[in-house]
């Protein structure tokens, strides 16, 4: 079994994260935006060339749990992943990605959002 995959069936919701470390500040990460509603960082652990986390600040856990009233920063986590995909130079193309619960693959309940890019990705995804 994946590493990735071991995790995600293992990780349970609720409580801090390490997103929550990194909005904070309390461990390093490469940061390549931040506004006062989210953070944008490089994953330690890519599975692309390219490989960014679009994470809120709001620490909603999945995208399962958004609410109505998430609507507005759900389209800037969106606008803010493809201005990410343009700066690192993604002109080929790329791909968004929220994984959802042990069958979706989160093995981090804080909502993110993947941009993946740099190689030809494949479909469908495993
Ligand atoms: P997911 O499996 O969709 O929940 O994605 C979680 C992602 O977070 C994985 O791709 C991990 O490699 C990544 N990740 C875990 N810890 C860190 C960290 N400290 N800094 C950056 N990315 C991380």
């Amino acid at each position: 079994m994946a590493d990735e995959i071991a995790k995600a069936q293992s990780a349970q919701p609720g409580g801090d994260t390490i997103f929550g470390k990194i909005i904070r500040k309390e461990i390093p990460a490469k940061i390549v935006y931040e506004d006062d509603q989210c953070i944008a960082f490089h994953d330690v652990a890519p599975q692309a060339p390219t490989h960014i986390l679009v994470v809120p600040i709001k620490p909603i856990t999945q995208i399962s749990k958004a609410v109505d009233g998430d609507k507005e920063l759900l389209g800037h986590l969106m606008i803010v992943a493809k201005k990410c995909a343009e700066q690192a130079g993604l002109t080929q193309g790329y791909r968004l990605v929220i994984n959802e619960g042990p069958d979706g693959g989160q093995s981090v309940y804080h909502l993110h959002i993947h941009v993946m890019g740099g190689r030809q990705l494949g479909w469908p995804p495993g």
